[in-house]
């Protein structure tokens, strides 16, 4: 009420001087605001304020309060006569936010074909990398009898697995072609029994494909003489590609290693080279990788219960097989023990058979023959007799070579003998099963054999 009085009042006395004014406007919270202007009777000698300089000073005002409203990002609207520039500003905001939208749909469309260049250089790698691991397995092509340099000459001599021994001489021996010098006369009273000569090797049976690339080469083996807690059924794996081959897997039985599942993986303290690798009296037997050093692994105490070098053995791709692989030491076991097969310089790359000690991998003896290592596939021992294979990729081959370490003789034959999947890396005699193990590029696979007492002799020469 006292308010209301103040403003009649005020009005009056507006009135009655005739100078007073009132404006009305909006404030920045769009709410309605009135203001009253009365010249003070004491100051009537001030000068006035007229109505169009205030009006004035109000407009500027509205303009100051769209500009502060625009910096902010309040949507403001400045009082009256403004609509037009915040329409602009806010088209002009939206074609900017229109162009930020378009960018980053550009961006997304960039990023997208970027992954998909990603994925397929990662592919290309994936393809590179394993083309890299086909050559450098790849063996080298296959010397002549007499050759006119030998590889090891090209060799830098301060290469660290160089044998000084070697003097780079003519090989002094033959080199066996596919000439059949003796025919077999199978015994079938004596198929599978007792020690006797190779008749005949049957179709490869498949156990298991490897899942990827480094079961491509590898070796698997039986324990003739397993020791506890490990039994006779017990099958062990090796895969073999990569330059840190340390794990080895064992399978309760056969099926299960068809099946892929392992009961035991045991972690080698060395890391191993070739797939020369055997077992024999719960140990397994391989070649240290970069070096001549056997190692006796005991499987149930899972420690090295012996290493030794073997002496002037050639390794890691001196004297490997025809198909390479570092396959320079090959271990057997037979009837007769534990053998190695590989070469010396002093041999010149012939095939060199020992007969080990199993428990402190000495030497017993040896035997030379006259066969070129790198110009067989792989070998094999059976009741002292070492057998070749003259190919690994060919279907057809042949087992084309034995040395009897009784005799010290060795001849050539001809016994056929199937790699069914073009690349065999490792064939080996298994004592347990009488049978041939091999590793036919990524295939575990296995030959029934058949045995003889008799050959009907009709030797042309010896080699
Ligand atoms: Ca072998």
């Amino acid at each position: 009420m006292f308010l209301l009085l103040l403003l009649c009042r005020l009005l009056l006395q507006a009135d009655a001087q005739d100078q007073a004014s009132v404006w009305r406007g909006n404030d920045s919270s769009e709410r309605c605001y009135y203001s009253f202007t009365i010249p003070s009777p004491v100051e009537t000698s001030c000068p006035q304020l007229s109505g169009p300089e205030l009006e004035g000073l109000k407009a500027r005002l509205g303009v100051l309060e769209m500009l502060v409203s625009q910096l902010t990002g309040k949507n403001l609207q400045p009082p009256g006569g403004h609509q037009g520039g915040g329409d602009r500003a806010q088209a002009e905001l939206q074609d900017a936010l229109n162009r930020a939208v378009g960018e980053k749909s550009l961006l997304q469309g960039e990023i997208e074909r970027l992954k998909r260049e990603m994925k397929a250089l990662q592919l290309r790698m994936e393809e590179m990398r394993r083309e890299t691991d086909r050559l450098r397995n790849r063996p080298c092509p296959q010397m002549p009898a007499v050759p006119p340099s030998h590889p090891q000459r090209d060799r830098a001599p301060t290469r660290p697995f160089e044998d000084a021994a070697w003097q780079y001489q003519s090989p002094g021996f033959q080199e066996l072609k596919a000439e059949v010098t003796e025919v077999p006369a199978p015994d079938s009273n004596q198929d599978n029994a007792g020690c006797g000569d190779l008749l005949s090797v049957g179709e490869p049976v498949t156990h298991r494909r490897a899942d990827n690339i480094a079961g491509k080469y590898g070796v698997w083996m039986q324990d003739p003489e397993p020791v506890s807690p490990y039994g006779p059924k017990m099958v062990w794996r090796i895969d073999t590609v990569g330059t840190e081959v340390r794990q080895l897997f064992g399978y309760e039985d056969l099926e299960q290693l068809s099946k892929g599942f392992p009961s035991k993986v045991l972690l080698l303290p060395d890391p191993l080279e070739s797939t020369g690798a055997t077992l024999y009296r719960g140990s397994l037997y391989y070649q240290r990788r970069l070096s001549r050093t056997l190692i006796r692994y005991e499987l149930a105490a899972e420690h090295v219960a012996a290493r030794r070098e073997l002496p002037h053995a050639g390794f890691h791709g001196q004297f490997p097989y025809s198909w390479g692989g570092y396959t320079d030491i090959d271990l057997a076991v037979d009837e007769k023990g534990l053998w190695a097969v590989y070469s010396t310089s002093k041999a010149k790359g012939a095939i060199v058979i020992s007969l080990l000690d199993p428990l402190s991998l000495v030497v017993r003896r040896s035997w030379e023959t006259n066969m070129r290592k790198s110009s067989v596939a792989n070998s094999f021992v059976i009741c002292g007799k070492m057998y070749t294979v003259a190919s690994y990729s060919a279907t057809d081959s042949t087992i084309n070579f034995v040395y009897d370490t009784e005799t010290s003789q060795g001849k050539a034959v001809s016994i056929p003998f199937k790699n069914k999947y073009r690349y065999n890396s490792m064939i080996d005699y298994s004592l347990a099963q009488r049978k041939l193990f091999a590793w036919d590029n990524f295939h575990i696979v296995s030959y029934d054999i058949r045995m003889g007492h008799k050959l009907a002799s009709r030797r042309k020469r010896d080699i």
